[in-house]
């Protein structure tokens, strides 16, 4: 059997595998942008996704690219360079990004996480100067949060930011960052004032070009998105103007990361429906081609069995997704569901992803055919943005 490219693949997934009615978020303007997206990154970035697999890196100037077709900060307000949408057109985009099947384009956490913190929190001031340059590519935006010694318990990181006239002075590090060898924008999470736990955390922005005493350690060797730089960044006497502080006082910190956690956590569903139907889509197409016992795999009642069992399931999660974009976006997505939506459906990732995977056989394990690399980029779906045990302590405190 021939091995089609990835292009190939792309231009036979059928646009809605699932098949079910739009929900009223995804209007008309969203469906245009959903679009404009997957011709974007058919286009523009899978014919070039080896080689940013090989590289472990996106270039800047795809960045930028995508900065000019209007795709970063997609829904920051047009004052601010933004397109002026809404949670729904960042979920276009991210839908997009995982139905081609380029994960590793790291503009979901630039678009719908770090941007909103500077909408949210920045004074006119901060709003104006990084979101425009955000918009066109010109700054990458990342957040430092984790630790070495710090993941799941943020209350327990170290690095920290000291006043000294008008500057903070900034001493730590952080690993595991998402964007942090491109990145030029860092939102990094410091102890302004250690003795107060939780109340003594604050956010502040570091540009890195305009600062000493930054360095960014290795691109971390990942097991899947490898496209993605995750970095290991070293804060060493670091100065920034006290005016990088996000909000009006120091102690913030800890109220605006649960405050946005919520939209972080859905935006991870998101990624996780769109690959649930990419997965789905180029396995039925798969079994369909594919001849074992003088007939097509899909003929197999296993495989119809199996098949069905996975839409239902995709459905059900497509349903609930969609039903949380609904509430978020009328300001109604508590963070408990906001859990729910992270760990059940990036479990859901996983588990349809695995069971595609056996559907192709010894073919499903070699990387050349999109479904390896599926299963590779699925996995961490379930570690970052806070883990899925974290995510259920937190459903379970609401019981
Ligand atoms: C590819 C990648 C990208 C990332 N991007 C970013 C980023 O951009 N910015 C950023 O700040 N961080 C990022 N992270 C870090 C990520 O958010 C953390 O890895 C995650 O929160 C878990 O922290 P940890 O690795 O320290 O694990 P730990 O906290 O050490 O947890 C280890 C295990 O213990 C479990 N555990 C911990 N506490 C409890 C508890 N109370 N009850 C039950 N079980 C518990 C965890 O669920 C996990 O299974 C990224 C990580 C990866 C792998």
């Amino acid at each position: 059997m021939r091995r089609r490219n990835a292009e190939e693949i792309v231009a036979t997934i059928p646009a809605d595998v699932l098949g079910l009615p739009k929900p009223a978020w995804a209007g008309e303007d969203v469906a245009m942008l959903y679009d404009m997206a997957h011709r974007f990154m058919s286009e523009e970035i899978l014919p070039h996704y080896d080689g940013y697999e090989k590289n472990e890196i996106v270039d800047r100037a795809a960045w930028q690219k995508a900065g000019a077709a209007g795709l970063l900060c997609a829904s920051m307000p047009e004052e601010y360079g933004g397109s002026g949408g809404t949670f729904a057109h960042e979920s276009a985009i991210i839908e997009a990004i995982g139905h081609v099947g380029v994960d590793g384009f790291g503009i979901a956490l630039h678009n719908a996480i770090v941007a909103p913190y500077i909408l949210h929190y920045g004074s006119e001031e901060q709003k104006k100067k990084w979101l425009p340059k955000m918009a066109t590519g010109e700054l990458i935006g990342a957040i430092a949060m984790t630790e070495p010694g710090a993941g799941s318990d943020l209350q327990g990181v170290k690095t920290r930011a000291e006043k000294d006239g008008n500057q903070y002075r900034i001493n730590g590090s952080k690993t595991f960052i998402t964007n942090g060898q491109l990145a030029n924008l860092v939102i990094v999470v410091t102890k302004t004032d250690p003795s107060k736990g939780a109340k003594g955390t604050s956010l502040i922005v570091v540009e890195t070009d305009e600062v000493d005493g930054f360095e960014r350690g290795r691109n971390l060797d990942k097991i899947g998105l490898k496209a993605n730089d995750t970095s290991e960044l070293f804060f060493n006497d670091v100065r920034v103007p006290t005016s990088n502080l996000l909000g009006q006082e120091e102690g913030q910190g800890f109220v605006q990361l649960m405050q946005q956690l919520p939209q972080e956590r859905l935006e991870i569903g998101t990624g996780a429906i769109a690959m649930i139907e990419r997965a789905l889509a180029v396995t039925i197409d798969y079994v369909k081609d594919r001849k074992a016992f003088g007939k097509a795999i899909l003929d197999f009642q296993n495989t119809q069995f199996k098949l069905a069992e996975l839409k239902t399931e995709a459905t059900i999660g497509r349903v609930f997704y969609n039903d949380c974009v609904t509430r978020h976006i009328s300001g109604g997505l508590d963070p408990v569901t906001a859990s729910m939506a992270k760990y059940w459906l990036s479990d859901l990732q996983c588990k349809i992803v695995d069971e595609c995977l056996q559907l192709f056989g010894g073919y499903g394990y070699m990387n050349e055919y999109p479904i390896a690399r599926m299963y590779r980029d699925a996995r961490v779906q379930r570690i970052y943005g806070g883990t899925n045990e974290i995510m259920k302590l937190l459903i379970a405190r609401s019981l």
